[in-house]
């Protein structure tokens, strides 16, 4: 039995993104607001006064995992900081320019109406890593504390399956799971209320809401996975604050996928490409989608003569409202990507996520002060939600991803119905909305069966992708520009709960898929003693949660590793 430390604080957000550290700034705001009131007689009820407030991050500093493209609305941040830009936020650019191209294999075509919904001239390029670390620091200023390399490993709940805190990850235990000299238990932070941001597929919010049934009359969540890189290019190459975003090659019309090309200061830019993981052919590999969209020729003209500087890949939560959990219980509450919340259709979730913070604060304020953290005062985070822009915003695209599952064309259909109606037209769409990506995979044509990890780029699909390392780069290379660092005497944090299936039904069915879905190399089948092993490089995982989340058997369970380790996405 490991003795434990138990910190108690009033309200702890786990994860340091967007959603948690506007919420955080926020409640601090509107707590002194509320004291300030209610001395003045002006509101009735109870002061709250000084609250402990904790954020657990498990990267090494506020943005170490931190990825976004990004272009973000600031809608948000103008309502948490009016000044943001006198106050130092790091925006990179202003958006002076949007284009819209259609790219078949050969051609590219500079459409001559960008869709509204993907116009951003007057919004923010910037990078998202770089803004959390500059909102951490305003955190801090305020008084929040913030831990860093502090992997929240648990949900504590009480008797009653009420949300009381969580425990964070034990450090220095070895690869066969004994513990070292440095060993230090994980602590219990215990807290009124909890409150989960930690992006797409958050680990502990996956142990929540399954055991608390969260999903229940809820559409299946999709994701999408980005892969992107940032480039220096010569000057002339591609201006400062013009804003691409493409669709067609490489993707086929059955897999929803789109680029993106944002020119920042100092002839940076960011490139990536979003690839749907509710694709079909489970021979895709969202990487290589991401390569072989560099190779067209009007993506490469903007890349010639550059040089690549840093690469990541994360996933989105791309279904919206109607995919969003019950973002409330007892003692808790889900924001940001973990509750769903981005706009699928403009491709954006950091105003939202934002926003959803900022709300989850003001449901907070009320239930402390009424002391009553139940569900009887959090329920009403979803009211504020559904009273709210973000209901104005992601009510009227709630079909938008659905409507991508049946195809590009009668996606684009609907999608122009939907923006003309807010949403009401879906006659294109299967009558189930957002199937789960990992029911939508198919079995191998011709039953091909197994294959060995690079196999897929001999297809048709990828052959012509170079892997130069000059324009496209292999996996391995793309990693080490992630920075990427785990203690290798640790625990493995993918989790596969049967390695026979990989070995017999997932080779026969799929030709093991985890090889070709992860975005960093992690997962190889090996030949070994005359049988095929999964071999599991967890030291490279840049944490985008794509494996939890395609495995077609819902077998690989990632969990958080030891604090400090993975990705470091500084600038990104
Ligand atoms: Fe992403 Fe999973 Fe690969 Fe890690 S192991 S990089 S979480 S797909």
């Amino acid at each position: 039995m490991i003795e434990r430390e138990q910190i108690e604080m009033d309200v702890v957000f786990v994860g340091a993104g967007p959603a948690n550290l506007a919420g955080a700034l926020w409640l601090k705001k509107k707590i002194s607001e509320h004291d300030e009131y209610v001395e003045r007689g002006i509101k009735p009820g109870n002061k709250i006064g000084e609250i402990e407030i904790g954020i657990v991050e498990k990267g090494s500093f506020v943005g170490a995992h931190i990825l976004s493209g990004a272009v973000m609305d600031p809608i948000a941040i103008r309502e948490l900081m009016p000044d943001f830009l006198e106050q130092g936020c790091p925006v990179d650019s202003v958006v002076t320019e949007d284009a819209f191209w259609y790219l078949t294999s050969k051609r590219g075509i500079d459409a001559p109406i960008v869709p509204p919904p993907l116009k951003n001239k007057g919004k923010y390029i910037l990078s998202l890593s770089k803004m959390c670390e500059w909102l951490g620091e305003k955190c801090e200023e305020a008084g929040i504390n913030i831990f860093p390399e502090f992997p929240a490993s648990e949900v504590l709940y009480d008797e009653n399956d009420r949300v009381i805190g969580i425990r964070t990850g034990d450090k220095g235990i070895d690869k066969e799971g004994h513990r070292k000299d440095n060993f230090e238990p994980g602590v219990d932070l215990l807290a009124k209320v909890t409150v989960l941001g930690e992006g797409s597929r958050g680990s502990l919010a996956k142990q929540l809401v399954s055991r608390l049934g969260l999903m229940e009359g809820k559409e299946s969540q999709v994701f999408s996975i980005g892969v992107k890189e940032l480039w220096e290019v010569p000057e002339g190459n591609f201006d400062q604050g013009k804003v691409v975003h493409t669709l067609g090659f490489p993707s086929d019309t059955q897999t929803y996928g789109g680029g993106w090309i944002y020119g920042m200061k100092d002839n940076v830019i960011s490139i990536g490409y979003v690839t749907g993981l509710d694709y079909k052919d489970p021979n895709i590999d969202p990487h290589a989608e991401f390569q072989k969209f560099k190779t067209h020729p009007k993506v490469a003209e903007v890349l010639k003569g550059g040089k690549m500087i840093k690469y990541g890949a994360k996933t989105i939560n791309a279904g919206g409202y109607w995919t969003m959990p019950k973002l409330y219980a007892d003692g808790v509450l889900l924001v940001g990507d973990t509750g769903s919340f981005l706009n699928g259709q403009r491709i954006k979730g950091i105003h939202t996520a934002m926003k959803s913070g900022m709300l989850a604060a003001e449901t907070i304020v009320d239930a402390l002060a009424h002391d009553d953290t139940s569900t009887h005062h959090l329920r009403h985070f979803e009211e504020k939600v559904n009273l709210s822009w973000i209901y104005d915003e992601l009510h009227p695209v709630r079909n938008f991803h659905a409507s991508f599952q049946s195809g590009r064309w009668s996606a684009l259909i609907n999608s122009g119905l939907q923006f003309l109606t807010k949403g009401l037209a879906w006659g294109f769409l299967p009558k189930e909305h957002h199937i789960a990506g990992h029911e939508r995979m198919e079995h191998q044509a011709n039953g091909s069966g197994a294959m060995l990890p690079n196999d897929h780029l001999k297809l048709d699909r990828y052959k012509k992708v170079p892997f130069d390392k000059t324009l496209t780069f292999d996996k391995i290379t793309d990693v080490y520009h992630a920075g990427v660092g785990h203690d290798e005497d640790q625990p493995s944090h993918l989790h596969v709960l049967d390695t026979e299936i990989c070995a017999t039904r997932c080779a026969e069915e799929y030709g093991n898929p985890c090889q070709r879905f992860c975005p960093a190399s992690v997962y190889e089948m090996e030949e070994r003693n005359g049988r095929r092993e999964l071999k599991v490089n967890f030291s490279n995982c840049v944490h985008c949660k794509t494996c939890d989340i395609s495995d077609p058997y819902q077998i690989i369970n990632w969990v958080t590793p030891e604090g400090g380790g993975g990705p470091n996405y500084k600038g990104m």
